[in-house]
């Protein structure tokens, strides 16, 4: 495998001294995670204290979007991050309805929208190595110039009050009854109504079960053609696989065209939150290793673009907001466990999460913040299986499995028709169409079955006894 510096050092060379150093932040977070040292917060604010802000966000990532909304109905609010705020280090993919709350908002034009898509697909592909490919339509077709999107959301929280701290973090906090005092790497100590954490993985109180650590970036100089190893720039290719497991880990790989030229290409893999895992940096020689076999072409690192991104397999107890204290995005990790689409989840909650926090806001003496939104119950079932994708057999003749598995699965999703199948990608496939799927594939594969439903029992039955547990278990 390619050295960890020769990786390093590419990713260096195009983006730049702080995009490396935002790299080795990650790394060195996760590798700490086990051993996280508390820090020595600040004083617990009393009762009937006046705050200085309505609501402090920790993160000025995605989750800046709910700034200008809460600043909007008369909050006084500040976002502090360790980096600028508003400055993204992602391309993002969604599905067309998606894009509407970002218009229903009142954030943006249905014009403003428009300009913000670089690209639209004809359809999407999920391939699997040694297997087929199976294309499905409305799914994650739509790339948004994701730079463009914050840049525009930071300008107006700014043109409406929102007070912005460019690269200061939010080190501790502490809860009261009617506020939160927080701390900051300035040495500020300040105090708000609600807390609202979207420091994303990074967070101290991001505790999710699941991890998808991810690497890639925009390419150019791939060559374009309609070999699986080319690019069509009408297609987005969701899931690929060209390998089986090696290192003990399946990677994926993703890729979907933007403006002309240029392609966004990540690879991932799913992993149980506590394991050790690789470095981004080791999986980004990794990704310039094995290119060549996944896409043609002598390609360029654009722009880099990375992160491990957190999930909740809901087998068992998710990231918690406090009653002051508020988890959004990657730090509440309430997306699907399946395809990890903070984005998408992001656009269809975050306007019901800023009514939910002004609500606390502007009632100190009441319940408090547990602003988040419905869980998807079809997540209850896809969580056991990322599970089992993140703890694929060990055993070297047992390599090609997965891939297998995700290959009867992925036909029998084909054959379901493309609205079960986009559903399932969207996160709205019904119960009843969840386990017929399952039971279609386990019909093929009786392993899978007995493996998801022991997960279930295992870890399931007495907190999630309804829904898609007892249903499979009513149809096993
Ligand atoms: C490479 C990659 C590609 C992705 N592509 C897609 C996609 O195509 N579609 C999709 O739906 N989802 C995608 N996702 C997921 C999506 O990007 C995330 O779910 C989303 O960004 C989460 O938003 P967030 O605001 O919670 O966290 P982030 O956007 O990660 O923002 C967290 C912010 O917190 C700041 N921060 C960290 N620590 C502190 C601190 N102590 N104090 C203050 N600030 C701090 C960071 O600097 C950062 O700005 C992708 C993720 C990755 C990593």
């Amino acid at each position: 495998m390619m050295p960890e510096d020769e990786a390093r050092q590419r990713v260096r060379e195009s983006g730049g001294d702080e995009l490396c150093e935002r790299l080795l932040h990650l790394d060195a977070i996760r590798a700490a995670r086990a051993e996280r040292v508390p820090v020595i917060g600040p004083a617990r604010p009393d009762e009937g204290v006046t705050p200085d802000y309505d609501v402090v966000i920790a993160g000025g990532g995605l989750w800046l979007v709910v700034a200008p909304l809460l600043a909007a109905r008369g909050l006084r609010v500040a976002v502090f991050d360790r980096a600028r705020i508003g400055q993204a280090h992602r391309e993002w993919n969604c599905s067309a309805k998606e894009l509407s709350p970002l218009v229903s908002s009142g954030l943006f034009t249905k014009r403003e929208v428009a300009r913000l898509v670089v690209a639209k697909y004809d359809h999407g592909v999920c391939r699997w190595h040694g297997g087929g490919s199976y294309p499905v339509r409305n799914v994650l077709d739509h790339a948004v110039d994701a730079g463009k999107l914050l840049a525009a959301v930071r300008a107006r929280a700014e043109a409406r009050g929102v007070a912005l701290y460019d690269g200061e973090a939010v080190v501790a906090h502490a809860e009261g009854p009617e506020g939160v005092a927080l701390s900051t790497s300035a040495g500020a100590t300040l105090t708000a109504r609600i807390l609202v954490d979207a420091r994303g993985a990074s967070s101290p109180l991001s505790t999710a079960d699941l991890v998808c650590p991810t690497v890639g970036g925009v390419l150019a100089g791939l060559e374009e053609g309609d070999a699986a190893d080319q690019i069509r720039p009408d297609v987005g290719e969701i899931l690929a696989t060209t390998e089986g497991v090696e290192e003990g880990r399946q990677h994926i790989w993703e890729a979907f065209p933007g403006k002309r030229g240029e392609v966004t290409v990540y690879l991932f893999y799913y992993a149980l939150a506590d394991a050790p895992g690789a470095s981004l940096v080791s999986l980004y020689a990794r990704f310039f290793q094995k290119m060549k076999a996944y896409k043609r072409g002598d390609f360029r690192l654009v722009r880099p673009t990375f992160g491990f991104i957190p999930g909740w397999s809901r087998l068992g107890p998710g990231p918690a907001s406090g009653r002051r204290v508020v988890l959004v995005g990657d730090a509440a990790a309430r997306h699907s466990p399946l395809t990890f689409c903070g984005f998408g989840s992001a656009l269809r909650s975050f306007e019901g999460v800023a009514d939910a926090i002004t609500r606390a806001a502007e009632d100190p003496g009441g319940k408090g913040a547990n602003v988040l939104p419905n869980d998807a119950p079809i997540h209850k079932g896809t969580g056991a299986l990322t599970w089992l994708m993140a703890t694929p057999p060990q055993e070297p003749a047992r390599a090609g499995e997965l891939n297998d598995l995700l290959d009867t699965a992925f036909a029998t999703l084909a054959d379901m028709g493309d609205e079960a199948y986009g559903a399932l990608l969207r996160d709205e496939m019904s119960a009843k169409d969840f386990v017929r799927f399952l039971r279609t594939v386990a019909g093929k594969r009786p392993r899978v079955y007995r493996d998801v439903l022991g997960r279930l029992r295992l870890f399931g039955l007495g907190r999630w006894g309804f829904g898609v547990a007892r249903e499979l278990l009513r149809a096993s």
